[in-house]
């Protein structure tokens, strides 16, 4: 029994743990671009700032591979003859399989900007990336960085770190306005003046320029920035490239069904990479680092399941969704869904940029989303209650539980309740 596994993220790996430990006997190869040892992607701002070196970002100890004979393969997996069964690497080399799991995680969106391959213009997804970025920040004098995503940000905090000036070109008239809340937004907003970067809203990059390394940008609305660092954020896409050449249905990413299954036999995908096929509408893509390592573990079990010839197991439901950063020192947490129907509670403290925000759905009261800034709440705790379907005023009433915030911090769960009673819930 062969697996192949093209990409060794957080997806590749946990799906090689999960097959050996199910199959002690499968060959696993998993073909990597990218680094000898799985590391952490969320930590590379740790690695530029000096907070984590970068082998205190690797997941496993380096004999992982050895004692669960997993065979490492450095190279590109350039395409699959999903007929043949084989895929063909980089360096010439072929690799047969009887299972393939394609992991190939997010790129860089880019979107044919005028001189986005100028030197000094970079994106930040992989070690390779960081290691330019401390050779372009070495000389840089003012850094643009484009995009407002939480990645932007990231890289914003980082060239601060070193004393760079930095500009942000975001698109949205506020920071993530598409995702945040207005309110929330704005906090973020705040946050990121108050570093002293010079955040431009309702602005869109047109060109870069220069003549080998970038010099400067000039934007949509005509204004003219001078920077010999260019940070291209504007958001990741699924890493489709070695599917598409395979022939494998891809739409944004490689189409699969809730069993990880794309339309080639024996051909699974998941992670950053994967899209799920939704009847009536574009598919969910998840691009976070914890529904990776889910997703690679139920991949791995349907890997199992079929090397062995046994039925599919349980299909994947994604459970709460959640998500977490932090904006300089500003804390953002959220957990479920605001939808249309959704009524919220709000608690602002600006002087201390704090908020509490609670969803319910409008007809029922039950709590369906929680979105919180420069405070923390217990992820069990905010998914049980939405889980659940727990009322608002039970949520209210027990507030307290989901607090997590240090013994003597102030609490603001009865400010949270008087606007409750405010906007009339309770
Ligand atoms: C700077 C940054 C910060 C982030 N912060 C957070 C965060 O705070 N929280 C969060 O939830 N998520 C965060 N993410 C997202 C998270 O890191 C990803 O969701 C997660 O890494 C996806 O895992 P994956 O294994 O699917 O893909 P990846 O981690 O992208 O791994 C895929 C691997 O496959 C390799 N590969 C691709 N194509 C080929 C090929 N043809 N042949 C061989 N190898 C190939 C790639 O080089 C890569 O090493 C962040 C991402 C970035 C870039």
């Amino acid at each position: 029994m062969n697996l192949v596994i093209a990409g060794n993220g957080i997806t590749g790996l946990t799906a090689a743990r999960t097959v050996r430990k199910v199959l002690p006997r499968a060959k696993i190869q998993i073909v990597s671009n990218e680094s000898d040892y799985p590391y952490a992607r969320t930590a590379l701002m740790y690695i530029f700032m000096g907070h984590l070196k970068e082998r205190a970002t690797e997941c496993y100890e380096r004999k992982f591979y050895k004692d669960n004979s997993l065979e490492l393969i450095r190279d590109t997996a350039l395409r699959a003859d999903t007929k043949a069964c084989t895929v063909y690497l980089e360096s010439g080399r072929t690799l047969p399989y009887d299972a393939l799991l394609i992991a190939t995680g997010s790129t860089p969106s880019l979107y044919d900007w005028p001189g986005q391959d100028l030197e000094g213009v970079q994106g930040l997804y992989s070690l390779q990336d960081l290691q330019k970025l401390e050779e372009n920040a070495r000389s840089a004098h003012h850094a643009v960085i484009v995009g407002g995503g939480l990645i932007g940000v990231e890289l914003a905090e980082m060239l601060h770190s070193r004393k760079i000036p930095v500009s942000m070109l975001v698109r949205e008239n506020s920071y993530a306005s598409h995702i945040l809340p207005p309110e929330e937004s704005e906090l973020v907003n705040f946050e990121i003046r108050k570093h002293r970067i010079a955040l431009h809203l309702g602005e869109s990059l047109k060109e870069i320029t220069g003549t080998t390394r970038a010099s400067g940008v000039t934007t949509v609305s005509g204004r003219e920035i001078k920077c010999n660092l260019v940070g291209l954020t504007a958001g990741v896409s699924p890493n489709t490239g070695f599917a598409k050449a395979s022939s494998i249905d891809c739409a944004r990413g490689v189409l699969v069904s809730d069993l990880f299954q794309t339309n080639a036999p024996g051909v699974f995908a998941a992670g950053d990479c994967a899209q799920f096929k939704e009847p009536g509408g574009p598919g969910r893509v998840e691009q976070l680092w914890y529904t990776g390592r889910i997703q690679g573990e139920l991949a791995g079990l349907q890997i199992c399941k079929m090397l062995s010839g046994q039925t599919p197991g349980a299909p994947y439901q994604p459970g709460v969704w959640f998500n977490s950063a932090r904006f300089f020192t500003l804390d953002y947490q959220a957990y479920g869904t605001m939808p249309k129907d959704s009524k919220s509670v709000l608690m602002i403290d600006h002087a201390n940029q704090k908020s509490i925000r609670i969803a319910c759905h409008g007809a029922t009261r039950a709590v369906c989303g929680f979105v919180l800034m420069g405070i923390r709440y217990r992820h069990e705790v905010c998914e049980k209650w939405i889980q659940e379907e727990r009322s608002l005023d039970y949520v209210l009433a027990n507030l307290h539980e989901a607090n997590f915030d240090p013994e003597f911090s102030k609490k603001y769960e009865p400010l949270v309740r008087t606007q409750a009673e405010k906007a009339g819930f309770i």
